[in-house]
């Protein structure tokens, strides 16, 4: 199976190539298919990286067909992942070739290939009825001094657009070939580095100034070169450095599984995303007084969840325990926000409360709100289960319990620090790459900062974005000012926060 992983970006690779990816026994990658990609297989793939390193070969292509035969002859499903397209610049042809002839049965599924995918994301409509009426894709790896070349620049000179592939080391020569067959020095060319990934960036000059524009701005593989009158429709058309956070690098400290959701909003919205999980939750040592509590739901007035983890777990636990929604019935539910009440929407469970501010505290003050007084057994207080994390603070029980509610704190999940950071965070961190930090709860300032601590690295000159004022709270009991604090204090606000600060684009 050929199947193409497009440019870069894991989100640019089709359909039917992440469906093949998720059901593959081997996979052999190389260094252009995106890292990313390869959580989408399934657990116990063998992921065998084949290199193709623009200087060194892990495996030769022989080597590769080789390999590619032998396990799909021994019955695995295997996918060869390729960059881009298979069969654009990628030798895909030749393993199509090896399969073929030794009778393997395989599909080829295409992939966006990088001319496009630059074309678009710097602004580059590779044709266009104003500019350009055709298109070539070119591969400068060829050495054009040598007599061998069979690249004909004449014809290649008269083209509307020429993308170039692998073209960085020749484009001196690339440029003067083309000049030399006539075409203008004046001619706009750009150079696109790393497309449709975070680290994109574009330099764009004339034909004539190329080679030294890329020199100048450093410029390295991955690069496509494109050159004609095309290029110049990126000064109305280039859309991604306009994104209100290009060009910015966030830190994201969730769990693991939360950070999708703010990793994508802020991903989307240009920024180059690292997550870096400062939290792990762990169900609780022992489901015994959760399980008592949740046998004796139905005595309780309220059942109050401070947190999407809290409703996760607890909804979790009612599932092992073969009990539903219906457990629920004459028990009024409370939700600290709209991320939780997601959580118990998802399994039929419509909030009766929430706050109209998304914190500890304003939940608080809206159930003692609604007069804690039991509607299951009239004149005594309100019983109320409070299903939390095990470091909870005392805010919530200690509000209630002072208006008089009987309030049962259960600790239905643990939250721990992981071991160590992610190493891309701590590299960022230390080469001042880093312009935020996300902080969506006092545990992951808490633990990012114990993490830090004990590998030696600060967040000093780095942005602070807090969910809200206990988050803030945390940080300053660190010494620490949050630069923005979110509100309202969801995630949204988070991000809206940081867009608000509004820095101009560095
Ligand atoms: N099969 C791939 C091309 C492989 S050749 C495809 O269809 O895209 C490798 C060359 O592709 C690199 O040297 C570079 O010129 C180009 N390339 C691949 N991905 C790129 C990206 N994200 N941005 C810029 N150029 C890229």
């Amino acid at each position: 199976m050929l199947v193409g992983a497009g440019p870069g970006d894991p989100g640019l690779m089709t359909a039917a190539g992440s469906a093949w990816l998720a059901r593959a026994d081997v996979v052999l990658y190389d260094r252009l298919a995106n890292p990313s990609l390869l959580a989408q297989c399934r657990d116990g793939a063998e992921l065998i990286f084949v290199g193709k390193r623009p200087d060194a070969h892990a495996l030769k292509q022989e080597q590769i067909n080789e390999l590619l035969v032998a396990r799909t002859r021994e019955g695995n499903l295997v996918v060869r992942l390729k960059g881009g397209d298979p069969f654009v610049f990628g030798r895909g042809g030749e393993e199509a070739d090896a399969l073929a002839e030794a009778g393997c049965e395989y599909r080829i599924v295409p992939g966006v290939t990088a001319a496009i995918a630059a074309g678009a994301y710097a602004g580059i409509p590779v044709t266009d009825r104003r500019a350009a009426s055709c298109v070539t894709l070119v591969t400068g790896h060829e050495d054009p001094t040598k007599g061998s070349s069979s690249l004909n620049y004449e014809a290649l000179a008269g083209v509307d657009t020429l993308v170039f592939y692998m073209g960085v080391k020749n484009l001196p020569l690339i440029a003067e070939r083309l000049i030399a067959a006539g075409r203008s020095g004046r001619t706009p060319v750009a150079l696109v580095h790393k497309a449709t990934l975070p680290e994109q960036r574009t330099v764009t000059a004339t034909l004539a100034t190329a080679a030294r524009a890329a020199e100048q701005a450093h410029i390295k593989p991955p690069t496509l070169l494109i050159v004609g009158e095309a290029v110049a429709l990126r000064e109305r058309i280039a859309w991604l450095e306009k994104l209100p956070l290009f060009g910015r690098t966030v830190l994201v400290t969730r769990t693991r599984r939360q950070a999708s959701r703010l990793t994508r909003e802020l991903g989307q919205l240009g920024a180059h995303v690292i997550e870096s999980p400062a939290i792990e939750i762990l169900p609780p040592d022992d489901w015994a007084d959760v399980d008592a509590a949740l046998r004796r739901l139905g005595e309780f007035d309220w059942l109050v969840l401070t947190s999407p983890n809290g409703a996760d777990a607890l909804i979790g636990r009612m599932r092992r325990l073969g009990m539903d929604g219906r457990a629920l019935s004459g028990v009024r539910v409370a939700a600290v926000g709209p991320a939780t009440g997601d959580v118990l929407r998802a399994a039929f469970v419509e909030p009766d409360l929430m706050p109209p501010k998304f914190t500890t505290r304003s939940l608080a003050e809206a159930l003692v709100g609604e007069g804690l007084r039991s509607r299951k057994r009239p004149g005594e207080a309100a019983r109320l289960l409070l299903a939390r994390a095990d470091i909870a603070t005392d805010v919530l029980p200690g509000v209630l319990r002072e208006a008089g509610a009987e309030a049962e704190e259960l600790a239905v999940y643990r939250t721990v620090p992981p071991e160590s950071l992610p190493e891309d965070a701590l590299d960022a961190l230390r080469g001042g790459r880093v312009d935020w930090v996300t902080f969506t709860s006092s545990s992951t300032v808490d633990n990012l900062l114990t993490l830090l601590g004990g590998s030696g690295v600060s967040l000093e000159g780095v942005k602070l974005a807090s969910i809200g004022p206990i988050t803030s709270e945390t940080l300053e009991a660190h010494g620490l000012t949050p630069t923005v604090s979110a509100d309202p204090h969801t995630i949204d606000g988070v991000v809206q926060a940081i867009v608000g600060f509004g820095e101009p684009n560095s």
